[in-house]
């Protein structure tokens, strides 16, 4: 049996990797984050059912304006990455209208609905189901006017399997009583989660990887073609997957694919807690678009959406930003703060990627999971698995074939 090289060792390429080991594959992992810096680890951890309506949405275009940086929000477009962002602006423009919106939700809402059936099963497998926790999350407000709007809008907007409640006056105090302003409002969702510890989550995956016979190679892959078929440069392997996030926009157009996926950069800053409740699940502050997560003894309070080049450097504005949300708010989080920035890997309609090849057969890719990546890796990966495997999948791929984009 030959060996299935993955490209990438994110949270995609690890489940994919264990799916396709379960399966009875011979699997390598390449991977050059040793760091383990990629967004995979530094998320917000929310399993986030909930977000069944693709980013690309007439809402959204309606809204960017008041969103922006410059005027206090968390959209960032840097000059200086224009020709990043301006064509990638203009494929998202076309893909908000109605009818892509509306073949958008018919794609992303099957992934969605079974994305917390695949974690489940997968974290039972890897031994770790603790770190699955399945208590939904909150969205506060602290404006009157914001909470009665943002209230509305949750309560008609589509949640998949998530439900949505009022927040109880017991869970409201609670909310109030973690920072230094009352809470105006604040509903609770449940059928959403959270992973528990996303260090711990890493460990747990590549321990299950290696234990059912996968190699791990800390290494940069390069791909190439020959006679049509691809390859990964020193590494004998007769299939390939790209599950390279971010990266994989190179990776695939070397081999004349098109893939105009942007870093969509988001920035968490992390400290030491005294007095975030241990059980708490994510609670959004939807006015400062931030949602913070408890990850063990610590707290992290994340944000922005950044439409940048993959190797401008981070903005430290951003951070000096969400420290003062949390000052502002009288959060229980005291630095000093350990600072992160990365990258969502976004396709302008916000639907993922995963498919077959049509430049080299023995080419498949699983990448662009947006704001979503760690919600949809499990589902992600039973899919790559029957793809690969040469089996039915059980929902039907061609939303996700990158040649849309062709
Ligand atoms: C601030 C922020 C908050 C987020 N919050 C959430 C959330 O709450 N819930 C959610 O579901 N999603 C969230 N996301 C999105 C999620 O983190 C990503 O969609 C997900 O991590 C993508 O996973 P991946 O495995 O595809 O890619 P990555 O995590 O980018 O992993 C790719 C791996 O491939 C490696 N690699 C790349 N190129 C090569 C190469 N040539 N050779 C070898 N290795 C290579 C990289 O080093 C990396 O290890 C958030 C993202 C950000 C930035």
């Amino acid at each position: 049996m030959g060996l299935i090289g993955i490209v990438g060792g994110g949270v995609v390429g690890l489940c994919a990797g264990i799916e396709l080991l379960e399966a009875g594959e011979c699997v390598a992992i390449i991977d050059d984050d040793a760091a383990a810096q990629a967004p995979s680890w530094g998320n917000a951890g929310h399993i986030a059912v909930e977000q069944v309506e693709p980013l690309a949405s007439m809402n959204t275009l309606r809204t960017m304006p008041r969103r922006l940086f410059i005027r206090g929000g968390a959209l960032a477009l840097p000059t200086l990455s224009l020709p990043a962002w301006l064509p990638f602006g203009l494929r998202l423009l076309g893909a908000a209208s109605p009818s892509r919106f509306r073949s958008g939700c018919a794609a992303l809402g099957p992934l969605l609905e079974r994305s917390m059936p695949a974690w489940e099963s997968i974290a039972e497998r890897i031994g770790a189901p603790e770190l699955l926790r399945r208590d939904g999350h909150f969205v506060v407000w602290h404006g009157d006017d914001a909470a009665s709007a943002g209230r509305a809008s949750w309560e008609m907007a589509r949640t998949g399997t998530a439900q949505v409640r009022g927040a109880t006056p017991d869970e409201r105090s609670m909310l109030s009583a973690l920072g230094n302003r009352g809470v105006a409002g604040a509903i609770r969702f449940s059928g959403s989660g959270q992973i528990a510890d996303l260090g711990a989550l890493r460990g747990a995956l590549r321990a299950a990887f290696i234990a059912r016979g996968g190699t791990i190679h800390e290494a940069s892959a390069v791909l190439g073609l020959d006679h049509g078929r691809a390859r990964i440069a020193g590494l004998d392997a007769d299939r390939v997957i790209v599950c390279a996030g971010v990266h994989s926009r190179g990776l695939m157009e070397v081999l004349g694919h098109k893939v105009p996926m942007i870093a969509e950069r988001g920035y968490h800053i992390r400290a030491n807690s005294s007095g975030w409740p241990e059980d708490l699940p994510p609670v959004v502050f939807e006015e400062r678009s931030m949602i913070v997560t408890r990850y063990g003894p610590t707290v992290q309070a994340a944000s922005f959406v950044e439409f940048s080049r993959l190797d401008a450097p981070a903005d430290p504005r951003k951070w000096e930003r969400l420290e003062r949300h949390v000052a502002q708010l009288g959060l229980p989080i005291s630095g000093p703060f350990r600072r992160w920035m990365g990258c969502r890997p976004t396709l302008p309609d916000y639907l993922p990627a995963i498919g077959r090849s049509t430049r080299a057969d023995n080419l498949y890719y699983a990448f662009g999971h947006q704001h979503l990546g760690l919600t949809l890796a499990p589902i992600t990966a039973r899919l790559v698995r029957s793809m690969v495997m040469g089996g039915q999948t059980e929902l039907p791929l061609a939303p996700f074939d990158i040649q849309r984009f062709a």
